[in-house]
């Protein structure tokens, strides 16, 4: 049994400060500038395998 993890693309809606998160392994982070809860920009659903 695989984890199916994708990578998101997040962005804080204030300073909009990007960054890639996998989930489900990691949670939404909140900004680390300003504290804001980020929000999912982007889907980078490529289909990468290794
Ligand atoms: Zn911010």
């Amino acid at each position: 049994m695989r984890d199916k993890i994708e990578a998101v693309e997040v962005k804080c809606p204030k300073c909009n400060r990007k960054q890639i998160v996998y989930i489900p392994k990691e949670p939404i982070p909140k900004c680390p500038d300003c504290g804001t809860q980020m929000v999912i920009s982007e889907l980078l659903d490529e289909g990468k395998s290794y």
